[in-house]
């Protein structure tokens, strides 16, 4: 099986604390050396595969790195494509000039758009949450460069009831994509499917919409320490400094038809 996109969750470091976040903050970081072993690792299954494939950098923070310009470089360079899934706090003009050309995709994720749902959600830093009109500012920025913008949001008891009908369409991303909040059930801002429905059916935008159990076994993705995984995230031990990504993907269990419907 042939997997076109990596996500590379390559440090744990972020400035928010989102309740449904699923990166364990044990302030873990790949460092440069090891981020351009990884990269040269991907760039030899893609080579071996004829793929166009992508890399996407996540996080936590990307931003918050201060290899981020230099592993955009890298991987530009190994001409693979080269997305960013950012909580948008740190994104700037500045950035964007810096990087832009080399960029596919900028992902932000918007969980609310109200002060107090960023609040209840994590969504802040030192008392300080991504404005709308932040989060309209940087998207003008990011498509002014040329580059395609992707809305992440997450579905909870906190946002499920608000209307991101006026948002989405003056930003009119070339992606909205919605998640069900993903977590152990227990956790009582949990959303149900039911809840989901109704929330969905208000969209007057074209999404796409994955459940908590689209997303079971359907990324490939490596994290802060190197290890290769699908959505267990963390809980594989298998290192891409151990093997080559074809081997370590040939391990795990992913969901290929599951895996397509998200990148095609
Ligand atoms: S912004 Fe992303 S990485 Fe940071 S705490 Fe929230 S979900 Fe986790």
């Amino acid at each position: 099986m042939i997997y076109s996109c990596v996500n590379l969750h390559f440090t744990d470091f972020c400035n928010f604390n989102c309740s449904h976040c699923f990166v364990k903050k044990e302030n873990n970081e790949l460092s440069f050396e090891q981020l351009k072993i990884v990269v040269d690792k991907i760039s030899n299954y893609y080579r071996e595969n004829n793929i166009d494939g992508r890399i996407n950098l996540a996080g936590g923070e990307p931003l918050l790195s201060r290899n981020i310009g230099n592993i955009i470089d890298y991987i530009y360079r190994k001409n693979i494509k080269v997305s960013i899934i950012t909580n948008g706090y740190y994104l700037d003009e500045s950035f964007i000039k810096s990087y832009g050309d080399k960029i596919d995709m900028i992902g932000i994720s918007v969980d609310s758009l109200s002060f107090e749902g960023n609040m209840k959600i994590g969504r802040s830093y030192k008392a300080n949450t991504l404005t709308r009109e932040k989060i309209i500012y940087i998207s003008s920025l990011i498509k002014g460069a040329g580059i395609r913008l992707k809305i992440n949001t997450c579905l909870s008891k906190i946002n499920c009831n608000e209307d991101f009908n006026l948002f989405i369409n003056e930003i009119k991303p070339d992606r909205f994509k919605i998640f069900q909040m993903c977590c152990d059930e227990t956790n009582s801002n949990s959303v149900s499917n039911e809840e989901v429905d109704v929330f969905l059916k208000r969209i007057n935008y074209k999404y796409v919409y994955e459940s908590s159990k689209d997303m079971e076994k359907s990324y490939v993705i490596i994290d802060s320490l190197g290890n290769v995984s699908t959505n267990n995230f963390h809980n594989s031990n298998i290192s891409i400094f151990d093997y080559s990504l074809q081997e370590a993907i040939d391990i795990l269990e992913i969901n290929y038809m599951d895996y397509l419907k998200r990148y095609i």
